[in-house]
């Protein structure tokens, strides 16, 4: 029998494993501080537990199930992104990147992706399954432990690596649930994020949980005919419902809704389209983050330049729409989001 992965428990349901197995409540309590405070690599190194215990866990449960694979480090060090392999042969990526105060993850949600987009790395690979709810907070934990080394510590998660996030919504609500408890590991909800592609029926959702878990939006572009040949899912859920259910999100969350906007050359960069996507933001109360696309092996078309994204940016600005463009981090190693694991 496969034994239980500890990371996939939520704080109830290992109460519940610690009676089955005859052990105190207050067990459970120990060992979640062990796995999300002192951050344990091991169950060996619970030294909480009774060495009884301890070799009962060990039994029963693991603590990692995901198999580190290769390491790419950028140039400028300041990116890293690593494979792992899942016990049943899938594989995923993180990427770690170092800002002066931060340390955010880009962790993935799927092995593959089911979406299809047509720019994407992850899309051009296909689905192979869901991560479950331990696999995704085991990244995290992963690089908790690595960074505590060098006095760093996870400071953001973006749920921006590979896979559709709203398209495994149980397990990556749970990871966030487990993450966040104020208890163990304690990121707040702020400074997560969920990118999605626009799922409506899982937006309605999120949005009804009144989450603070920040929400962003794979747009990329502002008619029907062009999304739908970038995105397939818009085919499902067209822009018009896709900005209906953007502005359902805000009014019942309060909460400012961001905006990922890939740049293309010559498809999606133009002042025209810049100024529809302005008029269609208008009132919505938004970021939009702009970013140049990053080259993928099977996507023929390039990102655009610097001056043209600068050029799209100031047009939203005149327009008031709050704009950023987005770093393009670890691009030497392939770290862009939505470019990875495919080149392994
Ligand atoms: N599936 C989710 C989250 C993972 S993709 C989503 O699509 O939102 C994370 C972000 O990377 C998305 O905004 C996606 O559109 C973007 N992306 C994918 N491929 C890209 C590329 N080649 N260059 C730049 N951004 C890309
Ligand atoms: Fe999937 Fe997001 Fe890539 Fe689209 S952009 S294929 S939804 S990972």
């Amino acid at each position: 029998m496969d034994k239980i992965h500890l990371l996939s428990l939520s704080i109830s349901q290992l109460n519940e494993m610690i009676q089955l197995i005859g052990e105190p409540a207050y067990r459970s309590k120990q060992i979640w501080q062990a796995v999300y405070c002192q951050k344990s690599s091991a169950i060996q190194e619970m030294t909480a537990l009774s060495s009884s215990l301890r070799v009962k866990l060990e039994e029963t449960c693991t603590l990692s199930v995901l198999q580190p694979s290769a390491e790419a480090r950028s140039t400028d060090k300041q990116t890293v992104k690593q494979l792992f392999i899942t016990p049943d042969g899938n594989k995923l990526e993180t990427v770690w990147m170092k800002y002066n105060e931060r340390d955010t993850l880009c962790i993935s949600t799927q092995s593959g992706c089911a979406m299809g987009c047509t720019f994407c790395a992850t899309g051009q690979m296909g689905f192979s399954r869901n991560l479950t709810a331990g696999e995704i907070v085991e990244q995290v934990l992963f690089f908790e432990r690595k960074l505590n080394i060098i006095e760093r510590k996870v400071t953001n998660i973006v749920f921006m690596g590979m896979g559709e996030p709203f398209h495994n919504y149980e397990e990556v609500m749970k990871a966030i649930q487990i993450l966040g408890d104020e208890t163990g590991y304690n990121l707040g909800s702020r400074r997560m994020t969920i990118s999605t592609v626009g799922l409506i029926p899982q937006i309605k959702r999120f949005s009804a949980e009144r989450s603070q878990v920040n929400l962003a939006i794979s747009l990329h572009a502002i008619d029907d005919p062009t999304r739908s040949k970038m995105m397939p899912v818009n085919r499902k859920y067209p822009i018009d419902d896709l900005l209906a259910a953007c502005k359902e999100y805000v009014d019942n969350t309060h909460r400012r809704i961001s905006f990922e906007w890939a740049l293309i050359e010559g498809v999606n960069d133009d002042i025209a389209t810049a100024k529809k996507l302005a008029i269609r933001l208008k009132g919505i109360l938004c970021h939009v983050n702009l970013i140049q696309l990053n080259p993928t092996r099977y996507f023929a078309v390039r990102g655009s330049n610097k001056t043209r994204a600068l050029e799209f940016m100031h047009t939203l600005q005149e327009a008031g729409i709050p704009v950023s463009i987005r770093l393009r981090r670890g691009i030497d190693i392939n770290a862009g989001c939505g470019q990875l694991a495919s080149s392994q």
